[in-house]
């Protein structure tokens, strides 16, 4: 099918040209419309197009002749075309694969896709460049403007240099002598691969030549950089990088990052070895600066993009590397909106363009590390830390036998060994994945607890700001004198802890010495988080009481201690990947210990130091884990050895959405290989006053999983007042 054509006046059959639209719209196909006379449009070009009585945007996803009769259809005609850098073809077609992957309407997947174009478009200025035409018969006053335009001006700057009219410049270019050029003030700084490469050690010289030889077969594989905290993945993916950018002018490299990563200490880190500070993506840029970006990306400034997960939606012209650092990092699945999870859409559009993507991480996924054991994904491991560094000696504190004193957290051993640390004048993390002051609230005259309204989620006391504060809703209020409930008067009591109840028992057993608190509260912005950092880096902090905000990326090289707090907070819950998140977060959290030349230790207080992740994380042996997860995950066929997806209604009427998701029940198909289990109510059945049911489809890894999913829910028409969420392969079960 040709990209573009266009309408010959002197054909002899008259044809009609046909575009097939990408309609930003809920609906779940690309529409036809009939080009114009006049009107040439191509792949990925954005128009606007009538629907109904509205005028909405799309863009063109083919291109392709009709015969006359085509107007027995009564095609409408696109309207117009829109000035915005077009879409490249490869990326048009990885959004719509992602779209029908995700079980989107095409044009709700792309208005995300697009995102970037909502700030107005700057005024695109022109410049005039003198070409290769040999000038020998022009006048004086001509080649003198030719002269001007070895650096691209504007026609009226050369004019004025060259002391003629604007039309003087005007026929050099139809005459072939100029020509016009966007101007492109608005460069990028070029990533330079020879600026400051490492001297990389001999484990590491040997992960790159196998990376090397990856990327020289220039074919579609995903390879996991699966190294331990400290071993210099982030040094060897950073030559894979050097290698791409230097190959050609235009090839782009993508790295993805967790959003959270972003502001520390990566981008200063890719500035000094690129001599160049990276083009970023995540949600903190503005509009304006999106679209420079997105426009930037769509024309091929932009060779590197360091982003969050969205960033891999960017229109690539030729993208020709992945890099996804802490590829385990459950923030690359997105769970509002369109639900996708970047990881594997990033494996998807590596597979669809012919190109290497690297998963690195010290601890993968189960999903990754299962490919690589298959062999589906390339596998190259760093097994020491750089230089002189070890890894931390890890030890249980059984809380069952040795439990705090009451109405504390820190039992005697960690206490003592805190203790000891100060004294040798190096530092300590207190490790606890729970903000605020305690988790939950309750009156002790009636035993209420504390919720958001319409909500099954508890209120989280914050004790800096003096408020309850609903994580999941983001519900706050100030905390009342009176129980709601009751009305008893000073009788709201905080129960558990949060990390600033670790806070005040830090300050209250260490008074001299100098604690705080990393967390998302404490560090809201990058300029914050830095200076945090940089306080510890100069030893301005004795004791870090922390939450999943400070347990990757950082190195600390006077931080020796590690104390996890309650090592059995994330097994609780049981979703899925409970242990798997778990494992992977206190690994991160202990490798946070000894990362220079003083040796490091962790330890993990708990009431299961039975439990298989307590083994696995004391005994440092990773593998132990793998297998004792991948045996229950295999028995009951779940990823990764077989696919899910979750369906997900909700609605006001808790009697019509039973109604509605017992009507759904009715429908499932049968199909062998595929499970429904459901309708239940979901963990947090109600939230902002909506209920809440949940599906879960289970099927083996050969099923059309997403074919079944649409089938369903296609065959019945869904009341206004439900609403319908399909989450294929779910992270979240709540
Ligand atoms: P990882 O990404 O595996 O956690 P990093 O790449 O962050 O490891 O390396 C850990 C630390 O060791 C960093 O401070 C890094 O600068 C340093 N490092 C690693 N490899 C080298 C090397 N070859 N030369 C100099 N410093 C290195």
């Amino acid at each position: 099918m040709p990209d573009s054509v266009q309408i010959s006046e002197n054909s002899v059959e008259k044809r009609l040209v046909r575009a097939r639209v990408a309609v930003m719209t809920p609906m779940d196909r690309l529409l036809d419309y009939l080009i114009p006379d006049g009107l040439t449009l191509g792949v990925g070009d954005h128009v606007r197009v009538p629907l109904g009585n509205a005028r909405i945007r799309g863009v063109v996803a083919e291109v392709c002749e009709a015969p006359e009769e085509a107007s027995a259809f009564k095609l409408k005609a696109v309207l117009e075309r829109i000035d915005d850098p077009p879409v490249p073809a490869k990326s048009l077609e990885f959004w719509l694969k992602a779209a029908a992957w995700t079980l989107t309407p095409p044009g709700v997947f792309l208005t995300g896709c697009l995102s970037g174009l909502k700030a107005p478009k700057a005024a695109t200025q022109y410049v005039y460049a003198r070409t290769d035409k040999v000038a020998d018969k022009l006048k004086p006053r001509q080649l003198g403007v030719l002269e001007a335009a070895l650096i691209p001006q504007s026609a009226a700057e050369l004019a004025r240099m060259g002391g003629v009219s604007d039309s003087v410049v005007k026929t050099l270019e139809k005459n072939g002598f100029l020509q016009k050029q966007v101007r492109t003030g608005d460069s990028f700084p070029t990533p330079d691969p020879a600026f400051k490469p490492p001297v990389l050690n001999d484990n590491q010289y040997a992960a790159d030549q196998l990376l090397k030889a990856e990327w020289d077969r220039q074919v579609y594989s995903t390879v996991l950089l699966d190294g331990v905290t400290g071993s210099g993945k982030t040094e060897v993916y950073l030559e894979s990088v050097a290698r791409a950018l230097e190959a050609d002018g235009d090839t782009q490299i993508l790295i993805l990052l967790p959003e959270i990563a972003l502001t520390t200490a990566v981008m200063s880190r890719l500035t000094a070895r690129f001599g160049a500070e990276p083009v970023q993506w995540h949600s903190a840029l503005s509009q304006g600066q999106r679209r420079r970006v997105w426009e930037g990306v769509a024309t091929g400034r932009v060779r590197l993009v360091v982003g969050a997960r969205s960033a891999l939606f960017l229109p690539f012209a030729k993208l020709r590397l992945i890099i996804i650092d802490e590829e385990h990092d459950a923030s690359y699945k997105q769970e509002d909106g369109v639900r996708y999870q970047a990881r594997d859409l990033a494996v998807m559009r590596a597979h669809k363009d012919g190109f290497l993507v690297v998963l690195a991480s010290a601890t993968p996924s189960m999903e990754t590390l299962t490919n690589a054991q298959k062999g589906r994904y390339g596998w190259v491991r760093l097994e020491n830390r750089h230089g002189t560094a070890q890894l931390p000696d890890i030890d249980l504190i059984d809380l069952k036998s040795q439990p705090p004193e009451k109405g504390f957290w820190l039992s005697d051993r960690l206490v003592r060994e805190i203790q000891e640390t100060l004294v040798r004048k190096e530092q300590v993390l207190l490790f606890l994945n729970r903000r605020g002051y305690a988790p939950l609230v309750l009156c002790r005259v009636c035993g209420e607890r504390m919720t958001a309204p319409n909500t099954d989620s508890w209120l989280v006391e914050h004790r800096a700001t003096n408020r309850l504060v609903c994580h999941l809703t983001g519900f706050s209020m100030k905390k009342p004198e009176r129980c709601p409930h009751c009305g008893a008067l000073d009788s709201l009591t905080a129960v558990g802890p949060g990390v600033e109840r670790i806070l005040e028992e830090v300050q209250e057993r260490f008074p001299e010495a100098r604690a705080e608190i990393f967390s998302s509260d404490t560090t809201p912005d990058a300029e914050s988080s830095a200076a945090l950092i940089k306080r510890v880096e100069d030893n301005q902090t004795d004791i870090l009481i922390a939450t999943q905000a400070a347990a990757k990326g950082h190195n600390f090289p006077n931080l020796t201690l590690v104390g996890i707090v309650d090592a059995d907070l994330g097994l609780k819950g049981g979703d899925l990947r409970a242990a798997e998140r778990s494992f992977q977060l206190l690994a991160q959290a202990t490798g946070r210990a000894g990362r220079a030349t003083k040796a490091g230790r962790a330890l993990l207080q708990t009431y299961t130091p039975e439990h298989p992740v307590m083994q696995a994380l004391k005994a440092q042996d990773r593998d132990a884990f793998v297998a004792y997860e991948q045996m229950g995950r295999d028995m009951a066929r779940f990823p990764p050895f077989g696919r899910l997806a979750a369906i997900i209604l909700s609605g006001k009427d808790r009697a019509g959405l039973d109604r509605f998701s017992r009507e759904l029940a009715l429908l499932v198909p049968n199909t062998e290989g595929i499970e429904v289990f459901g309708p239940a109510d979901a963990p947090i059945a109600l939230v902002r006053g909506q209920w809440r049911k949940r599906f879960l489809v289970r099927a083996d890894r050969n099923r059309d999983l997403q074919g079944f999913v649409s089938a369903w829910v296609g065959a019945i028409k869904k009341p206004n007042a439900v609403r319908l969420i399909v989450d294929i392969d779910p992270y979240s079960f709540m």
